[in-house]
């Protein structure tokens, strides 16, 4: 009987391509390269030590200078010292982390799409000098703030943060929930309430800036190497020079979120590819009634239908990426692909659990941590119903949300 490995995944050129339809055909050398690097990168440096930083809900801080060299940080953005490549590019990017860890995957989601993008397009051409291609190197680390303590769902009309107008400064007063990088953040994109004009407008507050705490959640049971942070602000003064000149309501909050929400979709489908690799050769190597479970009827239909879940996202994701390049994608484009590849992403990983028994919750057999990452994945950046809502409103004409 063959032994077990425990965490073995299928090798390329072993089975099938778990991009089945071919959809990195589209991307041209350089890009594919670029990938290529990436991959190498965090199978060789995040890889062997992600389980462990899970286990104890630790971030690996010590690969970020390492990973500042690849220069994979806001590359779908157009940066004062770099012009942009493509969303597809982008997406690409983010599926590859997410297949090694979808915690990462956040990580970047939230400092290179939310804070980067957050400067890139509200910030006026100072500010976009001034933080971006220290972003870009990592030499800052961005998070951002919306989700409060009594705003999650309904953040946009519950938003209670404020900021008052003082002279030459703002003061915030508020409190936020569930930052991504919170913890370690040099720069928080902070959404608040202006009392003058009741609008949402974006300041950016700095890690030390008196009156700023950040304490870690602790006892996640997903994502548990994203240090999520609840944040408050006690009459933090900020220079009006912090605030992002451009964010002038809830609006433009939108116009980040629906380009992030098209970011999560990605991840969907890293985590997806992670997991199908993991399955399949498992399916492979454990041996039952005397020959390998992939030989059951019952197994290989688990199988096709997670790689089916699989291509189906991709499609989705790949063909929103390049509607954003052509800078038509839409709210609703955007909220169907992520609550449509997170809803299929949790049926893929619960099938690939089973098909590994008592071993598919057990970490270093490579899928509990999929498992449990793919709840958080679920929820965030706006839950499957109310990215439900936002298409159903889109398909009706209706708005469903009260
Ligand atoms: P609630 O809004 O309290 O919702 C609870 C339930 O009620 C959900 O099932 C929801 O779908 C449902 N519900 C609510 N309203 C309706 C309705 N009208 N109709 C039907 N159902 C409804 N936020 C940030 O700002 N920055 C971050 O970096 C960040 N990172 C995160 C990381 C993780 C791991 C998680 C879990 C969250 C993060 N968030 C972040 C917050 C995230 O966006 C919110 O958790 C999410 O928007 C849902 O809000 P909530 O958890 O408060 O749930």
């Amino acid at each position: 009987m063959a032994e077990l490995v425990p965490g073995a995944r299928l090798s390329a050129g072993d089975g099938v391509d778990p991009d089945f339809f071919g959809y990195r055909d589209l991307l041209d050398d350089d890009d594919r390269k670029l990938l290529a690097g990436l991959r190498e990168w965090l199978e060789t440096n995040l890889a062997p030590i992600v389980d462990d930083y899970w286990s104890r809900a630790e971030f690996p801080s010590q690969l970020v200078a390492s990973l500042a060299e690849l220069d994979v940080m806001g590359l779908s953005l157009d940066l004062p010292d770099r012009p942009a490549r493509s969303r597809l590019l982008g997406g690409f990017v983010g599926l590859e982390f997410a297949r090694i860890d979808a915690s990462f995957a956040s990580f970047y989601g939230v400092h290179s799409g939310l804070a980067m993008g957050t400067i890139a397009q509200c910030g006026s051409d100072e500010q976009r000098e001034r933080w971006l291609p220290a972003m870009r190197r990592l030499e800052l680390i961005g998070a951002f703030g919306l989700t409060e303590p009594h705003g999650g769902s309904d953040v946009a009309g519950g938003l209670e943060t404020t900021a008052r107008r003082d002279g030459d400064d703002w003061v915030i007063d508020g409190a936020k929930r569930w930052i991504g990088n919170g913890t370690f953040a040099d720069l928080v994109m902070v959404w608040a309430r202006d009392v003058a004009d009741d609008e949402v407008k974006c300041f950016v507050v700095e890690k030390g800036m008196p009156g700023f705490t950040a304490a870690k959640m602790e006892g996640k049971v997903a994502l548990r190497i994203t240090q999520n942070a609840d944040l408050t602000f006690d009459g933090v003064r900020v220079p009006e020079a912090n605030r992002l000149q451009n964010a002038n309501s809830f609006h433009d909050t939108n116009s980040v979120l629906r380009a992030t929400r098209g970011s999560v979709a990605w991840s969907a489908v890293g985590v997806q590819t992670g997991v199908f690799e993991v399955a399949a050769q498992y399916a492979r190597d454990r041996e039952q009634f005397g020959r390998p479970i992939g030989g059951f009827q019952l197994i290989q239909a688990h199988l096709a239908g997670i790689l089916g879940n699989l291509t189906a996202s991709l499609g989705m994701a790949v063909r929103g990426a390049q509607l954003q390049d052509d800078g038509v994608f839409e709210d609703a484009q955007g909220a169907l692909a992520k609550s449509f590849c997170t809803t299929r992403l949790r049926e893929s990983v619960a099938w690939a659990r089973e098909l590994m028994g008592g071993n598919g919750i057990v970490l270093e057999y490579g899928m509990a941590r999929y498992f449990n990452d793919a709840e958080a994945l679920y929820s965030y950046e706006g839950t499957r119903e109310i990215n439900s809502l936002i298409v159903g409103r889109a398909i009706t004409g209706e708005s469903a949300f009260t």
